[in-house]
């Protein structure tokens, strides 16, 4: 029999690993695929579930006798198979504390775009100066921000924009009170958000609702020249063509995006040709401050679980509860 491990499905930091080998040593899959990480589940308590690549399926759960605790070093955790997880009564531990890294990457994306930092880099570095004289670029003061999803990262946004004498627009059915303290925005319904906001930016969780939501028409409804930002999950647009179709006919002004409907993308789609598309590799999340606390957290977390205490941050407390009156 294989001994006690903890298979993570890409490669995670060293703050993790070492704090997970208190309890079991770590084995780093060499491919996050399923059939891959289906060799792997003999003598697996813990689970990590990192980057977007591969996805901690049903048949991977089930296959994995030793099983108690599955992790997830960040918010987002559409490729953990939750609902399968809970019904099997195993915790799924995540760290919804490095949104302030998402909120500065979304508002860089958006002054990258709007102060054409890499034009003017490119201006500059190739010896074009007098270029100067033919270009200018715009400003967030005076403008509209859209925010659609307005919890831990969208509210974080709205405040840190605040110095900038924009309007703020949130749409979000589904608010909750407690992120708005300090925050000052304009609740709207979406079709008034799309129709007014100058620039949109999107932080709602990829589930049955959202995946797809930003389509061909909700696209047709954004304002004349808008700049389309999203940081959340790339299947929350509908496709790459929607937002090429609206970059090449003029209608968006701009598009950038750290998330792609499949990562990694294929990079010879035209959109990642268009002059007006700025991108990362799923980065913005990534900052040394929010990976350090994440990683702690959702190892010291996986931990206590292994060890029979209660994680600060579970997906499914409801089965940390049944598992401590057991
Ligand atoms: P959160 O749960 O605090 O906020 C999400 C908000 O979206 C909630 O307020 C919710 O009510 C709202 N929402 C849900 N469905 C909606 C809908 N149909 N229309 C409008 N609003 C809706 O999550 P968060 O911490 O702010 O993170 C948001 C998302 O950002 C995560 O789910 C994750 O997928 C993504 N994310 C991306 C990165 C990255 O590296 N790019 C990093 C972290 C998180």
């Amino acid at each position: 029999m294989h001994p006690r491990r903890i298979v993570s499905t890409a490669p995670i930091d060293k703050i993790a690993i070492d704090i997970l080998q208190e309890v079991a040593p770590v084995e780093i899959a060499p491919s996050p695929d399923e059939s891959t990480m289906l060799t792997l589940l003999e003598g697996t308590v813990g689970l990590v579930a990192r980057g977007t690549e591969g996805s901690i399926t049903q048949r991977i759960i089930q296959g994995c006798e030793m099983l108690r605790v599955i992790g997830r070093p960040g918010v987002g955790y559409d490729t953990v198979d939750v609902a399968f997880a809970t019904q099997q009564l195993i915790p799924v531990v995540y760290a919804p504390i490095g949104g302030f890294a998402v909120a500065e990457g979304a508002l860089a994306i958006l002054m990258a775009i709007v102060k054409k930092i890499q034009l003017a880099d490119s201006i500059l570095k190739s010896g074009q100066w007098r270029r100067r004289y033919e270009m200018s670029s715009g400003d967030l003061t005076g403008h509209t921000l859209g925010i659609i999803g307005v919890g831990r990262i969208g509210a974080r946004l709205a405040k840190l924009v605040q110095n900038f004498e924009m309007t703020v627009l949130g749409y979000d059915p589904f608010l909750k009170k407690e992120n708005l303290r300090e925050v000052c925005l304009e609740l709207v319904q979406l079709e008034e958000l799309l129709r007014r906001a100058d620039f949109i930016s999107v932080h709602v969780p990829l589930n049955d609702h959202t995946r797809g939501m930003i389509n061909q028409e909700r696209v047709s409804q954004m304002k004349s020249g808008a700049i389309f930002i999203n940081t959340s999950r790339g299947g929350v647009v509908e496709s790459l063509d929607v937002l090429a179709d609206a970059l090449e006919s003029g209608h968006l002004g701009a598009v950038g995006l750290d998330v792609f409907p499949t990562e990694p993308p294929d990079v010879s789609h035209r959109l990642f040709r268009h002059p007006r598309f700025v991108g990362a590799p799923h980065l913005v999340g990534v900052s040394d401050l929010a990976m350090e606390r994440m990683y702690r957290s959702m190892a010291t977390d996986m931990v206590a679980v292994l060890q029979g205490r209660r994680p600060q941050y579970c997906v499914n407390p409801e089965v940390c509860k049944k598992l401590a009156e057991s």
